[in-house]
C-alpha cells in the first residue's frame, strides 16, 4: 500500500473540522478521507483539486493513513488492557457495542487482554503469598 509508485504524490490537505495538516496520495484525492487526528470524514474538494498533481514524494512513515493510525491506537488499548485489567475490561465493553467492525474486534481483543493481565495479576498474587 505504501509502496513508492511513480504515481503515487503526496498531497497536504487540511482538516476544515481541527484545522491539522495531513498528507494524502493523488489516489485518495477524489474519495473521502479521514482526518488522522480528529478522525472527521473529509469530502474531496475543489480547493483539493486546485492544488498541482505533482509534489514531491514523502517519505511513507509521513503518510499517516487511517489504518495506521487505528491500528496504533488498537495497540496501546490492548497494552493498557493488560496493564489495568479493570480499564480493559471497560474499554472491552464499550468498543463492542460499537457498530464498525475494527472497533468490535478491538473491544474484543482488548477483553482477552484484560484476561490475560488479570491472570497475570492473580498467578503474582499466588506467588507472593506463597514466598511466605
Ligand atoms: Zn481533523
Amino acid at each position: 500500500m505504501t509502496a513508492k509508485t511513480p504515481t503515487q504524490f503526496n498531497i497536504r490537505r487540511q482538516c476544515p473540522s481541527c484545522n491539522r495538516g495531513f498528507r494524502i496520495t493523488v489516489k485518495q484525492l477524489s474519495y473521502t478521507v479521514e482526518c488522522p487526528h480528529c478522525k472527521t470524514h473529509i469530502s474531496p474538494s475543489s480547493e483539493a483539486m486546485g492544488i498541482p498533481m505533482a509534489i514531491p514524494v514523502a517519505p511513507p512513515e509521513e503518510l499517516a493513513t487511517p489504518t495506521s493510525d487505528r491500528s496504533r491506537h488498537r495497540r496501546i488499548l490492548k497494552i493498557l488492557s493488560f496493564l489495568v485489567s479493570l480499564a480493559g475490561l471497560v474499554v472491552g465493553v464499550i468498543y463492542i457495542a460499537k457498530d464498525d467492525e475494527f472497533d468490535r474486534k478491538t473491544g474484543e481483543q482488548c477483553l482477552i487482554w484484560a484476561a490475560i493481565g488479570f491472570g497475570f495479576a492473580i498467578a503474582l498474587n499466588v506467588l507472593w503469598l506463597a514466598s511466605f
